[in-house]
């Protein structure tokens, strides 16, 4: 057992996590070492097909319930398993667990038939969905929506245009959040849909081409007509939709954070291995005080988010959801996994900078976690709130 203060958060776990290591290392690893360039991101068959076996096994969407395909396991199982996938520094390991193309908490929310018909296959990994929620003027401000849903008589009209929406090239539906208006004159908070990416009036437009090889996309609605089946929640959920969003943050924060101070420990890995073996001036590079202060640094930040994260997701398993304590883990955990990252390829010199180079990637693909999911200031802003000061 590992002496590390947050091992002790761990333990409860551990056969789990051994167990999803094994499985990374047994028949992921070997299929990522296929890939014909380290440094982007893998091609779609190779993830649609990490999702589908860990599925079969049991790891992905894993804390959903039994009876909707999961395996019922605490959140905080889930939380450690990110971690794993990010600490093993195998580029497809993340796509053994659910992300932002997985089951969505608003379809737990959706009708029995919206469940049958678009959560289980997405528990299961046999279905891909993307979420529409930002716009070109309402990003961390998320509900100044102007897409719009018109109820016209038994259907709704949607139109307006979305941004920045990961995997809509590949995904089988799109969970939309609009502004409502209800008729008459009256405008009824936000309410989400769910359209299947064929649905006539719907197009992806422009595609953008992120740092880490990811691209985002934008989302064109025009006039896009849809019964009333097509709200998520049925008749309940329409204008409900902030409170729905707003009850899933906290989790989706903690799995951001787990994540990141997976690829920190993995980065970290990297810099002390280096630095022991690496020579300058006669002597190994890790002698050297100023390289030193750069991982142990890390290493003390990085413990410290550790703890952090798993001790919100305990707090999670015991009933305690606080928003801030997401806020926090998910703020800390960001901010560090960038700075870890950044200090591990400052240690490598040129050899972590060339293209290649799995710091190389790292540093582009990290840098998108402190603006995913809330960015580092609107965590900033729910703490500054959980204080009383705003
Ligand atoms: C990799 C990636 C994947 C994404 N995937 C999706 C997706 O699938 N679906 C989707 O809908 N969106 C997605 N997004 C969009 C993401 O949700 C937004 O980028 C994010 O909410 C921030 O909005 P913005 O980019 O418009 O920045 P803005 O909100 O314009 O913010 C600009 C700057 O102002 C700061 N700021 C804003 N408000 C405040 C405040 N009150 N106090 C202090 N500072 C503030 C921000 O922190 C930031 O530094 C994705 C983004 C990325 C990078």
């Amino acid at each position: 057992m590992s002496s590390a203060p947050s091992a002790v958060l761990e333990d409860g776990h551990r056969e789990l996590v051994d167990a999803f290591e094994s499985f990374i290392r047994r028949e992921v690893v070997p299929l990522a070492a296929e890939l014909p360039e380290a440094g982007d991101l893998p091609p779609d068959d190779l993830r649609t097909y990490v999702r589908k076996r860990s599925a079969a096994l049991g790891f992905y969407a894993g804390d959903y319930a039994e009876e909707l395909g999961g395996s019922g396991m605490p959140f905080s199982a889930v939380v450690l398993l990110h971690h794993a996938a990010g600490r093993s520094g195998c580029v497809l390991a993340p796509y053994a667990l659910a992300g932002s193309d997985g089951p969505s908490p608003l379809l737990r929310n959706g009708t029995p038939e919206q469940v049958e018909r678009y959560l289980l296959p997405l528990v299961r990994g046999e279905a891909v969905r993307c979420l529409a929620l930002t716009e070109p003027h309402a990003g961390s401000d998320a509900f100044r929506l102007t897409t719009t849903a018109r109820r016209d008589g038994d259907s709704w009209v949607i139109s307006g245009r979305k941004t920045f929406v990961s995997n809509a090239d590949r995904a089988d539906f799109a969970l939309v959040v609009t502004a409502t208006d209800q008729g008459a004159g009256t405008t009824g908070g936000a309410t989400a849909f769910v359209l299947p990416m064929d649905q006539p009036g719907l197009r992806i437009g422009q595609r953008y081409e992120g740092m880490s090889g990811e691209p985002l996309f934008e989302l064109l609605l025009d006039q896009v007509r849809v019964s009333t089946d097509a709200v998520i929640g049925g008749e309940d959920g329409v204008g409900a939709a902030m409170a729905l969003a707003v009850d899933s943050l906290s989790r989706g924060r903690l799995i951001v954070a787990a994540m990141c101070n997976g690829i920190a420990e993995h980065a970290l890995r990297l810099g002390v291995e280096y630095a022991r073996e690496r020579e300058a001036f006669g002597n190994r590079i890790g002698t050297y005080q100023h390289v030193q202060e750069l991982l142990v640094s890390s290493r003390a930040e990085l413990e410290a988010s550790k703890l952090l994260t798993l001790a919100c997701a305990r707090l999670v398993d015991d009933g305690t959801e606080a928003p801030e304590n997401a806020a926090l883990a998910k703020l800390t955990a960001s901010e560090t996994a960038v700075r870890v990252v950044d200090r591990a390829l400052q240690v490598h010199g040129a050899t972590g900078w060339v293209r290649g180079h799995p710091l190389e990637f790292l540093y582009r693909y990290v840098r998108m976690m402190t603006i995913i999911e809330g960015t580092s200031e609107v965590q900033k802003v729910i703490i500054a709130r959980a204080m009383g000061l705003c």
